[in-house]
């Protein structure tokens, strides 16, 4: 019989899990009665531990779904709390303070929740029993007590006593039962008395005649009967007996027993009442298992009816594609590393070159203007008022004198500020940002862009190895491009492809430089207006108009913010002029032989960038993307593959497509797992009968 009970309580508790339905569970003993009515006296017998909450501030606020589990081989008494993962709690004190803590979590104005807490113990000494214990009724709120009180205890415990769950109503001996609350509650929802059991408690506190007549109830009877107890822990022994673990069942049932057998007329064998914590204990075992039976077949069908639902849902829905968290993250981490190869393929040498030539570009043009371009401008008139056009420009320009030692020292400070400029650092952390973008491109395109967690794991790895990769990548280059710092040769094609492309950047530049000058213009409200505006600042500059110190407010008829975009535009124009300029001098026969190289920079100076490149190019494509290619894929192999169980649920879950598609299997999973368990409860039960009819 015992296993049986013990099955249908292991069914109940895999209901729990399912959750939502209310038909989906099986029925359990709910326990009810008004504060200090004894209530938790009669559950901490029936477990043997004090482990209840005590306090004067309503302590019970939340159900406490307790499942007693029988243990005979063990030695060990312990309790665990499910949802909480704390392991093995055998210390009844800390269960006793970690349900306090539970139960004061509810916030006091909220007075009570419906949210249970599930607290299983396991024991050699307790049968297999599933109890609820729910906060005690109260008569009337104390005066600090939320107003509401009352009625939110009533209807918490007005859910669980619904049918088919087992009513335990504890009443005091010393209450006169007409003004049991327990029993009223009781009474409401079972008025035929079917399914309560009555518990009398204290029944040390009435004169035995009154004891037994309370206990042969006729106002309310029950089919189930009541049985009065004593459970009271002697005064002498509890504080002893009342911290730690030692088992206080033997106490009760002595202290009990000795108070029953001391009035034998009443409490006697003979006597048609029912006394005794043990066998309240039988008696709670034998419904509960009767009820559960009863209840079998409809949550049978129950879960036959959720199966077909989940079943449906994951055909129509889901195609019946099966998916758990493991596989989930195993396909999104190989489609992940797919993706990732592809962009290996399409990021090689040639595009490294790319980035850092550009870069390297943007570099000589700020050397050149620095050291070429910088010629006092206000003695230039722009190039759209000069009668010949550039041309007369190139003609103004400082005749290029090669034998002239500043001509020779401005190319070749140049020429070593880009060689020493730390190429090495500069093109392996453009490089690795370049991957670092990719990989981030990459993430926002897989699947692993709806998870928090991937997206930092992930970056988190690419970081790790691409900082690792830079240190020594940047050194070594370093020392590769060392002979560049002495000398640099320059062969005739060299110099013909940093023409062409020079010629390219001055172009581009150019018109950068138009459009943002475009920009400015319409700021300032057109072409004519910004004319005047230039012209009045070309005046100011030319010494033509005096400015007293402050122009805050403007002058010439200008605001300050209007001369300030002035200023702006000017620069913008002069740039144009010298771009213009240069691009023509380039362009010009001198400049296509190399041996006119002062006369040239720019060309001169692209020429070693693109020699700086080119090895930058080849050591990097080598070192940095070769071993960040290996590396990476592997080390998201190590982290992912290496997650707890609870981490890899948690990752799948955080996208709301998957956590549905996954709650399906899981719901359908389970269901199966479930009702494969309630037919190896079938076979039991015939088994059961089988035996009894031969015993
Ligand atoms: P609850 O508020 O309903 O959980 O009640 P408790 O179990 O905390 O009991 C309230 C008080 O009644 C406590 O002081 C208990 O010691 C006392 N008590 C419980 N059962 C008995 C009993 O059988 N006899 C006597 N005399 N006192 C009891």
């Amino acid at each position: 019989m015992m296993l049986l009970t013990r099955k249908m309580i292991e069914i109940r508790s895999l209901l729990q899990t399912i959750g939502q339905s209310e038909s989906l569970t099986l029925p359990s003993i709910v326990v009810v009665g008004s504060q200090s009515s004894g209530k938790s006296s009669v559950l901490e017998a029936i477990v043997g531990h004090e482990f209840l909450p005590k306090g004067s501030n309503m302590v019970t606020r939340r159900p406490i779904e307790l499942t007693l589990v029988n243990t005979p081989k063990a030695q060990a008494e312990y309790g665990e709390f499910l949802a909480l993962g704390f392991g093995k709690i055998t210390d009844f004190s800390q269960i006793q303070k970690t349900l306090t803590d539970l139960n004061l979590a509810v916030p006091e104005t909220d007075c009570v929740s419906d949210d249970p807490i599930q607290l299983r113990i396991y024991s050699p000494n307790v049968p297999d029993l599933s109890l609820i214990d729910l906060p005690g009724y109260i008569q009337v709120e104390a005066f600090d007590q939320p107003t509401e009180l009352k009625a939110k205890i009533q209807d918490l415990c007005d859910k669980y006593i619904q049918p088919p769950n087992v009513i335990l109503a504890i009443s005091a001996a010393d209450v006169d039962l007409a003004n049991s609350t327990a029993l009223r509650a009781s009474r409401r929802v079972d008025p035929r008395g079917e399914r309560t059991i009555g518990v009398v408690t204290k029944m040390d506190l009435v004169d035995p005649i009154r004891g037994a007549q309370i206990l042969a109830d006729r106002n309310y009877p029950l089919r189930l009967g009541y049985v009065g107890v004593v459970c009271k822990v002697p005064r002498e022994t509890k504080s002893v007996f009342s911290r730690g673990s030692a088992n206080i069942t033997s106490l009760i049932t002595k202290n009990e027993s000795a108070y029953f057998s001391a009035h034998p007329e009443t409490y006697g064998p003979d006597s048609q009442v029912t006394v005794g914590t043990s066998n309240l204990r039988k008696k709670l075992m034998h419904v509960l298992e009767a009820t559960m039976s009863a209840s079998l077949a409809t949550t049978s069908e129950a879960i036959h009816q959720e199966l077909a639902e989940a079943t449906y849902e994951f055909k129509v829905q889901y195609n019946e594609r099966s998916l758990s968290a493991e596989s989930y993250l195993a396909e999104s981490l190989d489609a992940f590393k797919h993706s990732f190869r592809a962009f290996s393929d399409t990021f090689g040498r040639k595009e490294v070159r790319d980035i850092v030539k550009q870069e390297l570009d943007q570099q000589v043009l700020n050397l050149l203007a620095q050291r070429y371009w910088n010629r006092p401008v206000e003695n230039l008139r722009p190039v759209d008022q000069l009668a010949e056009g550039p041309q007369e420009h190139i003609e103004n320009l400082p005749k290029a004198d090669p034998e002239n030692p500043l001509w020779h020292l401005k190319l070749d400070a140049s020429t070593s500020t880009l060689t020493k400029l730390g190429i090495g650092r500069l093109a392996t952390s453009i490089t690795a940002q370049a991957l670092q973008e990719s990989v981030q491109n990459l993430v926002q395109g897989s699947t692993f862009s709806s998870h928090p967690f991937a997206i930092q794991a992930i970056t988190q790895a690419s970081t790790n190895i691409l900082r690792d990769l830079s240190y020594d990548t940047s050194d070594e280059l370093e020392i590769c491009v060392k002979p560049y710092k002495y000398r640099v040769e320059v062969s005739q094609d060299e110099w013909r492809r940093g023409r062409d492309n020079i010629t390219e950047v001055l172009k581009s530049e150019l018109k950068d430089c138009d459009v943002a000058t475009k920009a400015v213009e319409d700021q300032l409200g057109g072409k004519r207006r910004a004319k005047d505006v230039l012209s009045f600042i070309d005046r100011v500059r030319k010494g033509e108009v005096i400015l007293d110190g402050n122009t805050d407010a403007g002058a010439g008829g200008f605001s300050a913010a209007l001369l300030s975009k002035g200023r702006e535009a000017l620069f913008l124009r002069d740039r144009s002029d010298i771009l213009r300029l240069r691009l023509a001098a380039v362009k010009s026969r001198q400049c296509s032989n190399p041996a006119n190289k002062y006369h040239c920079p720019e060309v001169f100076l692209d020429a070693v960038a693109d020699k700086l490149t080119s090895t930058a190019d080849l050591f990097l494509d080598a070192e940095l993307l070769s071993k960040f290619y290996y590396q990476f894929p592997r080390m998201l192999e190590q982290q992912f593959r290496n997650l707890d169980e609870g981490t890899v649920q948690r990752f799948a879950r955080e996208d709301p497509k998957i956590r549905r598609h996954l709650d399906v299997v899981k719901r359908k999973e389970l269901l199966e797992h479930v009702l494969k368990e309630m037919e190896g409860l079938r076979e039991l039960e015939k088994r059961e009968v089988r035996r009894s009819g031969r015993g």
